[in-house]
């Protein structure tokens, strides 16, 4: 029998990205995910990585996860609100709760499912939400599963925030204003300030979601609110467990109500298994880790600076970046892939970003440092990016 392949036009799809240079392989990690790391059959610097602090391999969480893992198994064997909710999810989210300084928190499974399982579950179609351009794909989904009216404002942009929400504020329905707080692409931060004093005018719901600031901006990590001292004054902070924290999850933190709403109406806390007892136990050994290792936090940032102003020094464009995510703009997405793939056979890995994830003609590489990177290694990536970048014409485009 040849029937016609009725998924035709996923192969047609692919051989046309073939053909623009944006067909994407994926590199095949063989080692932990430490500063120096074998991908691909090679060792490469890897500028690639969330792991901000190192706590990916870290021997306290390890020791931390296969000690729960011997003593409760492999898995939780339910969803939360079935049989699903340990011990140690409950002492995972007071100790969040804690470390926020907000009433209560909630994990779910990460930070993708915390963002579209809340939106989603918070507002319905009466609604109206206010978003920043660049917000990551997962609050976008959960704005579009909440079925709510989407507003998105320009990029950091808290004056259009302001006036969409006068436009709306005759209108019935809720409001949400809604922003990252540090961007995955670009490595800006939100202006909060300002954007928390638009919602606190117009009577918004102020949510925040601080995936890659958590462990990173902040005393101890404490994220966005905390660096720029508006505790008590955003309704929502969503943090993930993926990054900083090394492992996997994403969390919601804010009043006890809100919490327990969730309990009821997260659909992917509903829905969806918890975590296994060894990552929430790993987790819990990182949160220890960034209170009694500060200078974690502080070698992130040692690094980020040296680094950025390396970048700067050899003529890099790297955007309007503040954080230890530095973008090497390079236009079109082909040549952000192709500069990727020669910064790979030199000895670096970093990743090229086009199309869709970015708009079109802000095609990058992005670099990520992490605090247990060294010097020479990153003396060594910042030559490689260097003559790499000579040779494809990276810094003339720039
Ligand atoms: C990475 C990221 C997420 C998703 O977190 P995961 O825990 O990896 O699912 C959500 N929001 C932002 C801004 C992110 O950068």
């Amino acid at each position: 029998m040849s029937a016609v392949n009725p998924l035709s036009y996923l192969t047609e799809q692919l051989q046309a990205w073939r053909e623009a240079g944006t067909y994407q392989t994926l590199r095949e990690l063989q080692s932990a995910c430490e500063p120096v790391a074998r991908v691909d059959g090679r060792e490469v610097i890897n500028l690639a990585s969330n792991n901000y602090l190192g706590l990916a391999d870290h021997p306290k969480l390890i020791e931390a996860a296969v000690e729960a893992t011997r003593k409760y198994g492999a898995g939780s064997g339910a969803v939360r609100t079935i049989s699903g909710t340990m011990s140690l999810h409950l002492e995972l989210e007071r100790r969040i709760a804690e470390f926020k300084h907000v009433e209560a928190c909630v994990v779910f499974q990460s930070g993708f499912t915390a963002n579209s399982g809340t939106v989603s579950a918070i507002l319905g179609p009466d609604d109206h939400i206010v978003s920043d351009e660049l917000n990551h794909a997962s609050i976008i989904d959960g704005c579009r599963l909440s079925k709510a009216k989407i507003k998105v404002f320009p990029h950091r942009d808290a004056a259009a925030a302001d006036a969409i929400l006068s436009e709306l504020s005759g209108l019935p329905g809720r409001k949400l204003l809604i922003t990252d707080g540090v961007f995955s692409m670009d490595g800006d931060i939100a202006p909060l300030p300002e954007l928390v004093d638009v919602a606190e005018r117009y009577g918004a719901i102020m949510m925040l979601d601080d995936a890659h600031a958590s462990g990173v901006l902040g005393g101890a990590g404490r994220g966005t609110v905390d660096h720029f001292g508006l505790h008590g004054r955003v309704h929502i902070q969503v943090g993930t467990l993926s990054k900083a924290i090394g492992c996997l999850g994403g969390y919601i933190c804010g009043s006890r109500d809100l919490v327990e709403f969730l309990y009821h109406r997260g659909r992917p806390f509903l829905f969806s298994t918890s975590h296994p007892p060894g990552v929430a136990a790993a987790c819990l050994a990182a949160f220890d880790l960034l209170e009694q290792e500060p200078e974690r936090i502080q070698a992130l940032w040692d690094n980020t600076r040296y680094f950025k102003k390396n970048l700067c020094e050899a003529g890099f464009a790297t955007g309007s970046s503040e954080t230890p995510i530095t973008p090497i703009m390079v236009g079109e997405a082909a040549a952000a892939h192709a500069y990727s793939r020669a910064l790979f056979d030199e000895g670096v890995l970093a990743t090229g970003i086009g199309f869709p994830t970015v708009a079109k003609g802000k095609a990058r590489v992005r670099t990520i440092v992490t605090a247990t990177h060294t010097r020479d290694q990153l003396d060594r990536a910042l030559d490689i990016l260097t003559r790499v970048a000579k040779r494809l014409d990276i810094l003339a485009a720039a």
